[in-house]
């Protein structure tokens, strides 16, 4: 793929709020952050969990946002799922067009949206699917190019997961980073506010990203964020976004202090030492687990047993609290473990 830059400086800087509420709102929350922002969000059709829910302004919100372009430094950006939602903007002159997460997940309405779009130079932006499938996360990239799009940038904004956990969408940093490598002049932009979903975690999920060398933040941002009509929770006022962004460290690939280089370089030894202790110590499980599918062939046993692995969980669970060690961390890699000690039992079996 051949990607035109679209990223004039690091962070690049996405914000603005969840939805555009009225001419005000939008308005007032846009001369806050012009001075900050590279590019102003505002969702007007907005894909709500709930049809009870405030489901955006619609096409009216298409005026306040041109206002904000004739009026301000900001370029601006807002969601759309449907060639409609792609025909009005194109008539608006929106800069940015952005394919949301639940778009994303649909092949049929990304093709829609990149048939739409050809024949133009929009930049599009692609948030990730709701779940950590990055072979679909591409595809949407792909589509977009073979209309002619090549202004494009990746959104991070998380995955939906069903375990309870401290983040509305889990990062699963590994996925960008994978990103990154496939495709390496998409630029990659991570949207901390849906990743957090509470404006208090805001700052470290920005953080990351930059520690991780992603291109810029999209971050919710709200003149009185209490009383915003969705996405309460997490958006920030434009006093926060300042601050945010003032605290950010910006890490390069080498660290600035050659005295941390060093001290950086020594824990990564031991690191490598303890994985690869690891690794032996998995080797010599996984020659037990091989004599145990052979004991369980001869005596005609069922090789998934359920007692056992129950005792499994609970002993290890106790000795990571035991330890002073995050018991669900343990529980999951035992999970993986278990899972292919069943696998590798299973395929000697049937040979
Ligand atoms: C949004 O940006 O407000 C939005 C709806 O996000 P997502 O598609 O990531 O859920
Ligand atoms: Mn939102």
């Amino acid at each position: 793929m051949y990607i035109k830059n679209i990223i004039s400086k690091r962070p690049y800087v996405i914000a603005g709020p969840c939805s555009a509420e009225s001419k005000e709102q939008v308005f007032d929350t846009a001369k806050s952050i012009q001075d900050v922002a590279d590019v102003y969000r505002a969702g007007i059709w907005k894909p709500r969990t709930n049809p009870n829910s405030f489901e955006g302004v619609g096409e009216k919100g298409l005026n306040w946002l041109k206002k904000v372009k004739e009026e301000t430094s900001l370029k601006v950006a807002t969601e759309v799922a449907t060639a409609k939602h792609v025909e009005l903007c194109l008539e608006a002159d929106i800069d940015v067009l952005w394919i949301g997460a639940r778009t994303t997940v649909n092949p049929f309405y990304v093709q829609e949206i990149s048939n739409a779009l050809k024949g133009t130079h929009k930049t599009v932006y692609v948030k990730n699917p709701p779940h950590p499938d990055l072979g679909l996360w591409i595809g949407a990239f792909e589509r977009l190019y073979k209309s002619g799009i090549c202004r494009i940038a990746a959104i991070h904004r998380g995955f939906y997961s069903y375990k309870k956990a401290v983040f509305r969408n889990d990062p699963n940093w590994e996925i960008p980073i994978r990103l990154r490598k496939e495709i390496k002049d998409l630029p990659i932009i991570c949207d901390p506010s849906h990743i957090a979903g509470d404006s208090l975690l805001v700052q470290d999920i920005a953080q990351t990203a930059m520690d991780i060398n992603l291109d810029g933040l999209m971050i919710e941002t709200h003149n009185y964020p209490k009383t915003a009509l969705s996405d309460s929770n997490q958006q920030i006022s434009p006093k926060q976004l300042k601050n945010i962004l003032n605290k950010l460290i910006l890490t390069t690939n080498k660290l600035r202090d050659e005295k941390h280089e060093l001290e950086l370089l020594d824990f990564r030894d031991k690191i490598d030492m303890l994985d690869s202790l690891i690794i032996d110590m998995l080797t010599k499980r996984t020659d037990v687990v091989k004599d145990i599918a052979k004991l369980k062939l001869q005596n005609n046993l069922t090789i998934f047993q359920f007692e056992r692995w129950l005792e499994i969980l609970n002993t290890r669970r106790q000795k990571a609290i035991d330890d002073g060690l995050d018991k669900e961390m343990i529980i999951e890699l035992f999970e993986v473990i278990h899972k292919y000690s069943i696998l590798l039992q299973t395929s000697i079996i049937r040979k």
